[in-house]
């Protein structure tokens, strides 16, 4: 198995990214004061609740304390509350669109040894891989057949996956056309690198670069991350994201594996991270990502921390209210019913017809390999499913990536903010990236709702010239082979 990918000069000896820090290479991950608001905090107090929901619903991040409150509030009724209010935010913030894209693993060696991962290097039942240049295309062109525009690629820590090689692929990816597509967007979820690194990532025109801490208690961290291991070094992780911006990364994303320590602590760290990268950097991260811990082979995923579906649900709500314009991604370690069902609480993202094998998407027809993944899938839908889904429960599937590319990221995403934001841009492009969609990739049934659904759409729109010129644009989706339209 060839697995180099050539690179435009001779390859120079790989070595790991330096461990110099960010200037802002502080551990402010303080367990006493995120426990101290734990432990003050009683929750219950309808009163209180209703005020910390209209600050959030005034689109005002949440506060340590007040979101120290929302997780200790458990009475039912005023769970109920604060549900009601996560859907709200994310019809005001985000609308009905859903923004769509695909995993793709790119090489599963790694330095490494996590508990919970079956790339875990020692674990020897893991088949170990790397794409090679050609293989790699073919997972994009099958990715794009599917109908996808927006990936993240994934990788191990390993010397072979430096940031040369990183830029490289994404570059490699980018070049792939299949007819009328190719990939628009693409992020990364990989190892921390230096300043240097990242540059060099964020020059080959990635999206966001994902780095989560998996666990913000320290204790746990240092369980399952071995300290003679690279990802044993917590502030080193922690302090990586701080690198990326100052490198000139415009977005970030961050993240905790819920299911490694108690789960109100794990969002106390999501949103004390949140609030850092704010205050230092003058932009929260462009996204959160909430995976729960999944069986994975040759690996140790049993804990008696493991999140239910009911406090999975008030997590996802809490971070939906306490960090309102992070977007938040659910992947498919979640079973389909489930998803579904907690999109409403203010998730804007979600992966669809995922295959997380290496070469998962040529080589995998149907039941997953798990020794070729890292953990276990829980929703197996092809992405025409997704979008069949989406569409009926009334959402608009979106494979947009306008902002990106009209460099609407980091700061000037902030924009965002700006009232009718949602109505001018993300529902226009989410509908005419629908278009493309239906007419180029979508099954006959899903192709006749989302017309249906276009059509709708097109109606509600008030600005009389915005609607005459999206009618124009998708009747030119339908009718010819123009494609790319967007605001
Ligand atoms: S979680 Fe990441 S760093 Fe840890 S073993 Fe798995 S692939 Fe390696």
């Amino acid at each position: 198995m060839n697995d180099t990918i050539t690179l435009p000069t001779a390859p120079k000896t790989k070595r790991m990214p330096s461990k110099t820090l960010s200037e802002n290479g502080v551990d402010f991950i303080d367990e006493d004061v995120l426990n101290g608001h734990l432990n003050v905090e009683l929750g219950n107090d309808p009163v209180r609740l209703r005020e910390i929901i209209d600050k959030s619903q005034s689109k005002t991040p949440l506060s340590l304390s007040e979101t120290a409150f929302l997780l200790k509030t458990d009475r039912p009724e005023l769970v109920e509350e604060i549900f009601t209010a996560a859907r709200q935010l994310k019809r005001d913030v985000y609308g009905r669109r859903i923004v769509l894209f695909a995993p793709l693993y790119v090489g599963n060696r790694c330095i490494n040894d996590c508990s919970y991962c079956s790339f875990r290097r020692s674990n020897p039942d893991a088949t170990r891989r790397t794409l090679s240049e050609q293989e790699l295309k073919h997972q994009v062109s099958s990715l794009l057949d599917e109908g996808h525009k927006r990936l993240i690629m994934v990788y191990g820590e390993h010397t072979n996956y430096d940031a040369d090689y990183i830029a490289e692929t994404v570059r490699q990816a980018y070049t792939v056309q299949k007819g009328l597509d190719s990939i628009r967007r693409i992020n990364i979820n990989a190892a921390p690198l230096d300043k240097e690194g990242f540059k060099k990532v964020h020059d080959a025109g990635i999206g966001t670069y994902q780095i989560f801490m998996e666990t913000y208690h320290h204790e746990t961290y240092n369980k399952v991350h071995p300290t003679n291991t690279r990802k044993g070094d917590y502030l080193y992780r922690l302090d990586a994201l701080n690198r990326a911006y100052e490198a000139g990364c415009d977005d970030v994303g961050i993240g905790a594996l819920f299911g490694l320590y108690d789960w109100r602590f794990e969002v106390m760290g999501l949103v004390k991270h949140a609030l850092f990268l704010q205050e230092k950097y003058g932009c929260g991260p462009h996204t959160i990502s909430f995976p729960r811990l999944r069986p994975a082979s040759g690996a140790e995923t049993e804990s008696e921390y493991a999140v239910n579906d009911y406090d999975f649900k008030r997590l996802v709500a809490i971070l939906r209210l306490a960090v309102p314009y992070t977007g938040m991604i659910l992947t498919a370690r979640e079973p389909a019913e489930l998803r579904k069902e907690i999109l409403e609480f203010g998730v804007s993202q979600i992966d669809a017809g995922s295959k997380i094998e290496i070469g998962g998407y040529t080589e995998i027809s149907s039941a997953q390999t798990m020794e070729r993944g890292q953990f276990e899938l829980g929703d197996h839908r092809s992405l025409d499913m997704v979008v069949g889904d989406l569409l009926e429960q009334g959402d608009i599937p979106s494979f947009c990536t306008a902002c990106y590319r009209v460099g609407r990221t980091g700061e000037q995403f902030m924009e965002f903010a700006i009232p009718g934001f949602i109505e001018k841009f993300c529902t226009p492009n989410a509908l005419l990236s629908l278009t493309e969609y239906l007419h180029d990739h979508a099954c006959p049934e899903t192709l006749k709702h989302g017309q249906k659904l276009i059509e709708k759409e097109l109606e509600t729109i008030e600005n009389k010239v915005l609607r005459r010129k999206l009618i124009d644009w998708v009747d030119r989706i339908e009718t010819s082979k123009e494609r790319d339209f967007y605001l």
